[in-house]
């Protein structure tokens, strides 16, 4: 299908100071976990994304001084020469795919823990930071405000010599530019605090000396919050303000909302944020400045973005995690491709390993972060050295789903994807249906189109297999993905023991799957959800029920309501909308006895006391629905003489896991099949620190 003409106008040529863009997709600075340690996963990862059509692609921070470290979470540093030659491999691999690359160069002031070089944080006044309250940093003198220039300035020629093309003065979320801009921040009565001209002194004053190092040979970005959607940086306003003042020194405007605290209202979830919810604040840029400007919102529909070029508001349509779900996503708009699109789900799962120390993964790509070392691509997949072979996948949840097309694409003679179910998906059958997480289901309806293009992948619904029919299939290999169940009994991590009472044949008593799949309804009025689990589940569980009229209670072993979604940033957004809908929140407490009708349970201090509840939904831990596998693996000779030459399996009959490994697991499998032995873990390449150029 050719491209829809209205969409021409994103593959526009863009200037930008001394450089051109080749078109209007820009992949914007965001982390990885691989900054200066891993350079070659930098490299590629960043290549990729130049590969499938971004016409910029950029670094996470680039720290420019020793007092910024945020160690042991991984950024790009820009100190020395050694940096300089890592980071030069990442520009040739980007301008070798016709794409700029870009480098954000940042400071993070009074938040930088800098416990790798054991230097006090520096910040415009002796402010605790809000971001790291353990951080209290030196308010700047004179010399230490030239220091960290000169310091920009020497990162800034480095950049130019490793090959950069854009290179950032970052203010962002709310690092040192902008808090010399904020007033939360500065209360300096010196010439860089005050009026707002003051505030912004130190700011313009580095981007100048930078212009004058290298505004010749690269294009000037500023990415600036323009709305900090709370105290920790500058309403739009000053943010305009801000723009007005520096607009000569700037050849591209990078802008959107947020700060270091609030950065859950930048990278937004899909739960609470729609498609372009940025343009409210970003799409007010243009009243000031005639300067590009690239902004970001979970872009992935090709109309909207035409839309939003053509009515002026930006002229580059930026993205982290549009880039990170579909690094080609440029090239399959311009193709027109557009079923081929893996959209974006708003899960945050990239965001939560970044930002925990782990290299970056994501829900919807299983390649993101395994470009270098294990060397895949998410659009080349080799034909296997196996590929006259007959494969059986056994359910069709996430692992099932991509172990199969991963092995279609590879040209396996036939792949037979068999579920039990009427309809594929697994848990994503319900998942997507708790509410405010709608755009989940993206996970199966971009496998379910991919698993229908593949001829060589068939899938059979509505057919549960046991060991014997497996064994009669005819298939050589077996891959079983058979997922998991929620525990039934009330296994939970403190105990290790099922809940006294905790029995889900009786109607009090209730599974998550029992209520979103089987049609279970809790009788009476009042609810108790418990909550082990931690993530998207029991929050998701409670609100359903209230939506149904329930009086819900949610009560969890956990210090906060679902702890790990402060890992994707929902957290406190989450638990405020709980409140707001009416759900009670218990924390730190175990129920210990389940009677119709009561439920006892102990404080986290040790006090016991009773819950009046009519039905309790139990979110405590999942279990792998392995049997099948372990009465395959049981008999080998009987597999042998069946022709059945592997058994493998994958996903949560594995060990129940968040869906992003599960998908993870079988791309793997599918990438390894033909490997000596897929089930063992290979070894994947190491890096090296100081690397080569590939090119002068
Ligand atoms: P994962 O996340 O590992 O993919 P899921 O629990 O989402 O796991 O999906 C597992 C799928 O396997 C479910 O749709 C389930 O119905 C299916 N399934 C489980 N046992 C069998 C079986 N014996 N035969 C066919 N399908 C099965
Ligand atoms: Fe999008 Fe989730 Fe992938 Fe991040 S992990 S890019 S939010 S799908």
């Amino acid at each position: 299908m050719p491209r829809d003409p209205r969409h021409d106008i994103l593959f526009e040529p863009v200037r930008i100071g001394p450089k051109t863009l080749r078109n209007r997709f820009y992949a914007v600075p965001h982390c990885t976990g691989f900054g200066s340690e891993k350079p070659a996963s930098q490299a590629r990862f960043r290549a990729t994304k130049a590969e499938g059509g971004w016409a910029a692609v950029c670094t996470e921070e680039a720290l420019v001084s020793v007092d910024s470290d945020f160690w042991p979470i991984f950024s790009t540093r820009i100190w020395d020469d050694d940096d300089l030659t890592n980071l030069a491999v990442m520009c040739d691999e980007a301008h070798a795919h016709g794409s700029l690359a870009g480098i954000e160069l940042a400071h993070g002031g009074a938040h930088a823990r800098s416990r790798d070089a054991r230097v006090p944080a520096v910040a415009p006044s002796q402010l605790t930071s809000d971001y790291d309250p353990f951080v209290t940093p030196k308010a700047m003198q004179l010399e230490d405000i030239r220091r960290v220039q000169s310091d920009w300035v020497a990162a800034a020629r480095r950049s130019r010599d490793a090959g950069f093309d854009i290179v950032y003065v970052y203010g962002g979320h709310s690092y040192l530019p902008l808090q010399f801009l904020s007033p939360f921040y500065n209360r300096r009565s010196d010439a860089y605090g005050g009026s707002l001209e003051s505030r912004a002194r130190f700011w313009l004053e580095t981007l100048e000396l930078v212009r004058e190092a290298i505004g010749d040979d690269c294009a000037i970005a500023v990415r600036l919050c323009i709305e900090a959607l709370g105290p920790a940086g500058v309403e739009l306003e000053e943010g305009l303000g801000f723009v007005g003042l520096a607009d000569h020194l700037v050849d591209l405007w990078d802008v959107n909302v947020g700060s270091i605290i609030e950065w859950s209202k930048d990278s937004g979830t899909s739960r609470f944020f729609s498609e372009g919810y940025q343009l409210e604040w970003t799409g007010r840029v243009r009243e000031v400045t005639a300067k590009p400007i690239v902004g970001v919102g979970r872009l992935t529909n090709p109309d909207r973005m035409a839309e939003i070029i053509a009515s002026g508001a930006w002229d580059l349509i930026g993205a982290a995690r549009p880039s990170i779900a579909d690094p080609f996503l440029p090239k399959k708009i311009e193709e027109g491709r557009y079923g081929e699109i893996r959209e974006c789900i708003g899960c945050n799962i990239c965001a939560a390993g970044a930002e925990y120390g782990n290299q970056i993964r994501c829900t919807q790509n299983a390649t993101a972060g395994e470009e270098f070392r294990r060397g895949w691509n998410p659009e080349r997949f080799e034909p296997a050295s196996n590929s006259d072979r007959d494969v059986l996948v056994i359910g069709a949840g996430p692992a099932g789903m991509e172990c199969a097309i991963v092995l279609g694409k590879r040209g396996m003679r036939r792949v037979h994807l068999i579920e039990a179910e009427p309809e594929i998906g697994g848990l994503m059958r319900w998942v997507p249906r708790l509410p405010g997480l709608g755009e989940w289901g993206r996970v199966l309806n971009w496998r379910a189109v991919q698993l229908q293009k593949l001829r060589n992948v068939e899938v059979i619904t509505g057919t549960r297999l046991d060991a014997a029919a497996v064994h009669q299939y005819g298939a050589e290999i077996v891959v079983v993905a058979t997922g998991a169940r929620w525990a039934g009994d009330g296994l939970n991590f403190l105990t290790h023991d099922p809940i006294p009472g905790a029995d889900t044949s009786l109607p009090h008593v209730l599974t998550p799957e029992q209520i979103m799949l089987e049609g279970k309804v809790p009788p009476g009025e009042r609810v108790v959800i418990f909550d082990a689990d931690g993530y998207f589940v029991a929050p998701g569980l409670a609100e359903k029920l209230v939506g149904d009229g329930f009086q819900v209670e949610l009560v969890t072993c956990h210090d906060l309501v679902s702890p790990l979604s402060d890992e994707t940033l929902e957290g406190p957004l989450l638990r405020q909308h709980l409140h707001a809908a009416g759900i009670g929140m218990r924390t730190g407490c175990l129920i210990t006895d389940i009677q119709p009708g009561n439920l006892k349970a102990k404080d986290h201090l040790g006090e016991f006391f009773e819950l009046e509840a009519d039905s309790v939904v139990l979110v405590t831990q999942r279990l792998s629905n392995e049997r099948l596998f372990l009465e395959l693996r049981e008999d080998e000779e009987a597999l042998r003489a069946e022709g059945i030459e592997a058994v493998y399996r994958i996903g949560d009959c594995v060990a129940p896991r968040l869906i992003a490994e599960a998908v993870f697991e079988g791309h793997r499998l599918g990438r390894e099949i033909d490997a000596d032995d897929p089930a063992l873990p290979l070894p994947y390449k190491r890096e090296r620190l100081v690397l080569e150029r590939v090119t002068t």
